[in-house]
């Protein structure tokens, strides 16, 4: 099922690349795209977001490019998040080779800073196209030496009407250029574009294939990726499993569990494909003895653990493809014993989760995570149980000896109820089983749930008619137009978008105003003291309607009521937005993702 990074036929030093980002190894996309890119191919490839495709053709593209200064490889992202995502991740990919430059080239970044960028030769150029046309007819920008081109996201840039710019890119790029476009759907458009400028392409597509799960009890929890940490130690504490398996995507997250667990008192140990032989033999002897409670491991470590008592399986980061999820899942529920699977998603992997259920036909129940609440009550139960305990045993002298002692010293009078003292000794015992950890119910970090529900009153708003909802609460806060790229084509609402907002942000629904939506897109007022960041978590990867979305600032004059009013925007030109034919209002519920 599976190869390595090396066997892929990678130099050295991208090999060093792809270890010091802790990819322990290649996706399915990336087992398929890479030989047959480096072999030279053109390739058209179909993959779901978060399959790892910007490894995928990256690394055959880092690859071919040599030491001359100059463009030998061109990447075309729809927007300028994605561009600078994409020239990061080649940049940390192409780390160790110190000859190789990675620029990001978009729109908004100060011009003359990139003619110098440019001029100084970076072999590989990361850009929107509008930006790249821009620098072509400037020349500012020479595509004649460019041997890789590739088009990411190719659906996204067609949507957004930058054919024609990609059109004249790529008829800049040489005739024997190897040409490589993915997209996640293939439209005619898409197939056209390929038909026009690829050369008997290669398809890779990674075949969905039904998968059987074990049938054991899974769940899901939403998180936001900052909170895993505290959310595993909740559910460690809630559950009080004897054998947990946890599983992180890389070799540093293991790393950063393990340590994280250490830290807070758990017995728990990493294993992943850095350590040598005798420390995993090491690890796994405790484990198998009861030396351990909780092994934390990539996939290829988990690979050889042979154990049979495993009574929770908690994926700490979904797995990228259906089959790892089942593998991972049927470490537990073994020979006959009871095991459950727990799974970690944030709001923009819930496509993955989608994906897990929709192949493996299982369902999957969403929980919530134990509040601070109901884990200090679980503790306090806990011990009140082993009280029970203790007094069912008998009596229990000499232990009423020290008790009648100690109250005759300290309180000769008798001025105090056995029932303080009982809560003391309680107080005393649960913090101490617990690790020195107290609890304080009225401070719970994973309080701000990562999509809140509709208060009331909001709930209430949503009999209008409109999806125009006008700035209630801030009507004197400063507010900017940020253009999302769903619309009334997507069935999205405009809940929809103010659940993705304040959800995703964790800025309060308030700081939202009035919300146009348009056939292929929308155009949201957030206040702008947080219109910045907005914008850097909507293009981070979030999804609204099962679409991944990119958000853009509307430069726009206010979007115009009537449909066809004149508007200042260049693309796409036939879009304007329009009132909707659909009640809106402002349920969180359904919300992006699902
Ligand atoms: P896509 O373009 O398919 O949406 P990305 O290339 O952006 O996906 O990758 C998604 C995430 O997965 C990124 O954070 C990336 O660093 C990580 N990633 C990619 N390949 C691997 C791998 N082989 N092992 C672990 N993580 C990976
Ligand atoms: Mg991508």
């Amino acid at each position: 099922m599976t190869t390595s990074f090396a066997a892929l036929g990678l130099s050295p030093a991208l090999l060093q690349g792809i270890e010091d980002l802790g990819f322990e190894e290649p996706s399915p996309i990336q087992t398929l795209a890479v030989p047959a890119l480096l072999a030279g191919r053109d390739a058209v490839g179909q993959a779901q977001t978060g399959t790892g495709k910007t490894a995928a053709f990256g690394l055959p593209l880092l690859e071919r490019m040599g030491p001359e200064r100059r463009t030998q490889g061109i990447v075309l992202c729809p927007t300028r998040e994605l561009a600078i995502q994409v020239a990061e991740e080649l940049g940390r990919l192409a780390v160790h080779r110190k000859d190789l430059r990675v620029l990001p080239v978009y729109g908004g970044q100060s011009i003359e800073r990139q003619f110098r960028a440019l001029a100084q030769g970076p072999q590989v150029i990361v850009g929107t196209p509008g930006r790249i046309i821009d620098h072509l007819h400037r020349g500012t920008l020479h595509l004649e030496e460019t041997a890789v081109a590739v088009l990411d996201e190719a659906d996204e840039m067609l949507d957004m009407g930058f054919r024609e710019d990609i059109e004249e890119i790529l008829e800049k790029t040489p005739e024997n250029c190897q040409r490589v476009l993915f997209s996640a759907t293939m439209p005619p458009a898409i197939r056209a574009l390929a038909d026009r400028f690829l050369r008997d392409p290669e398809v890779l597509a990674v075949p969905h294939r039904t998968q059987t799960a074990p049938a054991i009890e899974q769940v899901y929890y939403e998180v936001r990726q900052h909170q895993k940490g505290e959310a595993l130690c909740r559910l460690l504490d809630a559950q009080n499993f004897r054998k947990a398996l946890v599983f992180c995507s890389t070799k540093r997250g293991v790393d950063d569990v393990t340590l994280q667990l250490q830290r807070r008192g758990y017995q728990a140990d990493g294993l992943h494909g850095n350590l040598s032989q005798g420390q995993r033999d090491r690890v796994m002897g405790r484990f198998r003895e009861e030396g351990l409670d909780v092994l934390v491991a990539t996939d290829v470590a988990a690979r050889g653990i042979d154990v049979d008592d495993v009574d929770a399986v908690i994926n700490y980061d979904i797995p990228h493809d259906v089959e790892s999820y089942v593998h991972r899942i049927g470490r537990t529920g073994r020979a006959g014993r009871e095991g459950r699977a727990f799974t970690f998603v944030t709001a923009r992997e819930h496509f993955r989760l989608r994906d897990i259920m929709r192949c493996t036909k299982a369902s999957i129940s969403r929980h919530q995570l134990p509040t601070l609440h109901d884990l200090h009550h679980l503790r306090t139960a806990k011990v009140m149980d082993e009280v029970l305990e203790t007094l069912a045993a008998g009596p229990q002298e000499r232990w009423i000896a020290l008790v009648e002692e100690f109250l005759g010293t300290h309180f000769p009078e008798g001025r105090i109820a056995s029932r303080d003292v009982a809560a003391a000794l309680l107080k005393l015992l649960v913090r101490r089983d617990f690790g020195g950890q107290d609890i304080d119910p009225g401070h719970d970090p994973l309080a701000e749930a990562p999509r809140r529900a509709p208060r009331a009153e909001e709930r209430r708003e949503s009999g209008s008619d409109t999806a125009r909802r006008p700035p209630r609460r801030h009507s004197d806060t400063p507010m900017t137009r940020i253009r999302i790229s769903v619309g009334r084509a997507h069935s999205v609402k405009p809940g929809m978008l103010v659940g993705a907002i304040a959800g995703e942000c964790g800025i309060p629904g308030g700081l939202v105003g009035a919300i146009d939506i348009a056939p292929r897109f929308s155009v949201v007022e957030v206040a702008s003291s947080v219109a910045e960041e907005v914008l850097a978590i909507l293009n981070a990867g979030v999804f609204v309607c099962g679409t991944k979305i990119t958000a853009e600032p509307w430069l726009a004059a206010p979007p115009p009521r009537k449909p066809h009013a004149p508007g200042a925007r260049r693309r796409p030109s036939s879009a304007s937005p329009q009132r909707p034919g659909r009640s809106g209002g402002r349920r969180a519920s359904g919300a992006q993702g699902l």
